[in-house]
């Protein structure tokens, strides 16, 4: 199956087939492993008394009102009883027919989700079914979303499987859509697969022998897939909550497929690259000598050993893949420093990448402050270089003068040539995808050797964890902070107290500390956030007149920016306002005071990120969250976590709770693998299971390797080829 197009089944003509390449699927196979993401549950009426917020539910109750509301904007509000509780139905799109089959007295079926409205909970466009009077309304009445579209020709010999709002026997699978592909239609062609699959099991060959699922209790493929697809009609509770919750063995067993497949896949790259040539940087230790000579403290224990695990690979003549984790403030930049005086020492070049032009300038200046006295020469690449400037850089990196080599993603444009690259740094790594690390590596390639990579990252995520998701990278963890460092007290606060955080802001600063404030908006609009940046700016002047105040927003050039931060720096500003663009690899140790404004609008990780840039020093430090009332739940979760926990690893595990690891570890720029079904938080169990059975697979069936990983990952380009 893995060989047939889905164009063998009926009721696919070219249209659907685009459609369905949209969603990855060529093949049978494909069909098939194009798994529900979800169920619906129209097995069982739900009591309008029993209702929940958010769920998605099949109802019934007669209509006992039903008006057209003219608010801001026209609504017909039905309302619904059925003997002991009540609902309200709500349309914004009506037609005159729909109006006169809602009528008081009719009974209706409705499918939708429970929100909360203004009076009552409330269905918005329910999918809906008059049971009682006017029965051959009925089709024409089903609202939902998906029946409105036009059905094109070929749709038709799918049109007969679309089911109205009937009780179900069993859940309904939810399957990935595509626009122009309606559940339905996706119901009917997995229903062939499916058929196609009960005709000839052996059509569909299970890659992992039973000799390794067995001792997991997981069922064979064909079993899992039938029961995903199709679960048994009157399951019962157990096996529909199972379902429901992703926990079922069936569902397990293809997690660990996919997991399985993962492992596979980056054990490909890492034998691929063990094969590669990197050049051999021992250095003679000499600048890294002088340079621990000239710093202020003494590394920590953790510091040391990951320097050292660093060294040891640039030593070898197999390119490093390292992923450096550690907190935030945890002190990864000195850790870079001197694994760059290492290349250095061994005659190449370093490159340093950071995720945004402000973190750039950042790096540039710590490094600098280090690496300047021991005569080594660096180079900032920017946006803002231009013309001539521009050239004369490019010209000192190609020749191999500037020996450090700062800037972002732009360095690895063509035009940039090194004279001899030896490590590549990247700097918080969560913003760079697994396909952008590889082709990075060319770059720096010269004689079949490439350079080293280090990869930075504070989102602190459970080492099992980073793993599974950076299977490819060897881990070197900086898990202690440097002594003295106390945790940020961080509280929160209403808006409507805002006079007092200011009087907090000016007391604080009179005592020669620094404080940063920080302006968030709930869009990405760079725009937006500027201007609120720029109000509170102008608002904090009026009222703090003895303050020196800095503003730095993505709105503000880059020249006009650097100067600013310099000043920040070097203490000539006491109070820094700002959006956040300075979220990251900001170092101002004298700032002890952090004010963040509506940290509703935030994630975890990111609040976290910003709290970071106070309690860098040993000065006690307070950061204040500032909110604006009401909180939702989930806001209110967030906040309380902030103001309990201070280390960044107990956060992310909240985070990861709160939200799944797919979630936290974000979208196809992550850099982490996306799992299609796995969840590497919630499955963990079967982590080390999928390992050991990468490890017997390649072993014993070696042949059995390419097509599991195609099965998984086929039209995947991310990690394919190496
Ligand atoms: P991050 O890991 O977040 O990038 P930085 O490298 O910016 O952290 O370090 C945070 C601060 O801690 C910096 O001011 C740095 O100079 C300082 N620092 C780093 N290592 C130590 C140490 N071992 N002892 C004391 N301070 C340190
Ligand atoms: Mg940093």
């Amino acid at each position: 199956m893995d060989q047939t197009p889905v164009e063998r089944l009926r009721g696919v003509g070219p249209r659907i087939c685009e459609r369905l390449q949209r969603l990855g699927i060529l093949t049978l196979q494909d069909l098939l492993f194009h798994l529900p993401l979800r169920y619906q549950d129209r097995t069982l009426l739900r009591p309008l008394a029993e209702l929940v917020l958010n769920e998605e539910v099949l109802v019934e109750g007669e209509v006992v009102d039903a008006q057209i509301a003219h608010g801001r904007r026209r609504s017909l509000k039905v309302r619904i009883d059925d003997g002991r509780g009540a609902l309200l139905l709500r349309f914004f799109y009506f037609s005159r027919a729909q109006v006169e089959a809602m009528r008081p007295g009719r009974r209706l079926r409705c499918f939708g989700e429970v929100r909360q409205g203004p009076q009552m909970l409330e269905m918005v466009h329910p999918e809906l079914q008059v049971l009682e009077g006017v029965a051959e309304l009925a089709m024409g009445l089903a609202i939902s979303p998906e029946t409105g579209s036009e059905a094109a020709p070929e749709d038709d010999a799918l049109a007969d499987a679309v089911a109205d709002v009937a009780s179900e026997r069993r859940l309904t699978p939810i399957y990935p859509g595509t626009e122009g592909l309606q559940q339905a239609s996706l119901r009917a062609l997995t229903d062939q697969a499916l058929d196609w699959l009960r005709r000839d099991p052996d059509a569909l060959q299970d890659w992992i022998p039973a000799s390794l699922t067995a001792p997991l209790k997981l069922p064979a493929l064909v079993d899992a897939l039938f029961l995903l697809h199709r679960p048994p009609a009157d399951a019962g509770a157990e096996l529909t909550d199972a379902l429901l919750e992703r926990s079922h063995p069936a569902f397990l067993r293809l997690a660990f497929d996919e997991m399985l497949a993962h492992q596979l896949a980056l054990r490909r790259l890492r034998r691929a690259r063990s094969a590669q040539r990197a050049p051999v940087l021992s250095g003679d230790g000499g600048l890294r000598e002088r340079l621990r000579a000239r710093l202020p403290f003494a590394l920590t224990g953790a510091q040391q050993r990951v320097i050292a695990e660093i060294a040891a690979d640039m030593a070898q003549s197999r390119p490093m893949m390292r992923l450096l984790l550690g907190d935030v403030g945890s002190g990864k930049t000195v850790v870079a420093a001197l694994a760059a005086l290492q290349v250095i020492e061994a005659g190449h070049q370093v490159a340093l990448m950071a995720p945004t032009e402000l973190l750039s300038e950042q790096h540039l200046q710590s490094l600098q402050q280090w690496l300047a006295p021991l005569e080594i020469e660096l180079a900032w690449l920017s946006g803002r270089h231009a013309g001539s400037e521009r050239a004369a850089i490019l010209e000192r990196i190609a020749a191999g003068q500037a020996r450090v080599v700062v800037g972002t993603h732009a360095l690895f444009q063509a035009e940039v040539r090194f004279a001899e690259l030896g490590l590549v740094i990247i700097d918080e790594q969560h913003r760079f995808g697994v396909h952008q690390r590889l082709s990075l590596r060319e770059k720096g390639e010269r004689e079949g050797r490439i350079p080293h990579q280090l990869i930075m990252t504070a989102t602190p995520i459970p080492r099992s964890l980073a793993m599974s998701v950076y299977g490819d990278l060897d881990l070197s963890e900086i898990d202690e902070l440097p002594p003295g460092r106390q945790p940020v007290k961080t509280v929160a606060l209403p808006e409507t107290r805002r006079e007092q955080v200011i009087e907090r802001v000016q007391a604080s600063c009179r005592t020669g500390r620094q404080a940063y404030w920080v302006c968030t908006l709930v869009e990405e609009s760079d725009a937006l956030q500027a201007q609120a940046a720029e109000d509170a700016a102008a608002d904090l002047r009026e009222r703090l007149p003895g303050l020196r105040i800095g503003l730095v927003h993505g709105r503000i050039k880059a020249q006009e920016r650097a100067p600013v931060m310099a000043a920040f720096k070097a203490g000539d500003l006491d109070l820094l306002v700002a959006t956040t663009v300075i979220e990251v690899g900001v170092d101002v140790p004298n700032a002890s005071l952090m004010i963040i404004e509506n940290p509703e609008r935030l994630g975890l990780a990111q609040l976290h990120q910003l709290r970071g840039r106070v309690g860098r020093g040993a000065i006690e430090s307070a950061c204040v969250l500032m909110y604006h009332p009401p909180l939702t739940h989930a806001a209110r979760e967030r906040i309380d976590i902030l103001r309990r926990e201070a280390s960044g690893f107990r956060i992310a595990e909240a985070d990861l709770r709160m939200r799944g690891a797919g979630e936290v570890l974000g979208t196809r720029q992550a850099g982490a693998i996306q799992f299609r079904l796995a969840d590497p938080m919630r499955d963990s169990t079967l982590i080390n299971a999928a390992r050991q059975a990468a490890d017997q697979l390649l072993a014993h069936w070696p042949e059995h390797v390419e097509p599991l990983i195609r099965r998984w990952l086929g039209r995947r380009d991310d990690y394919g080829q190496v």
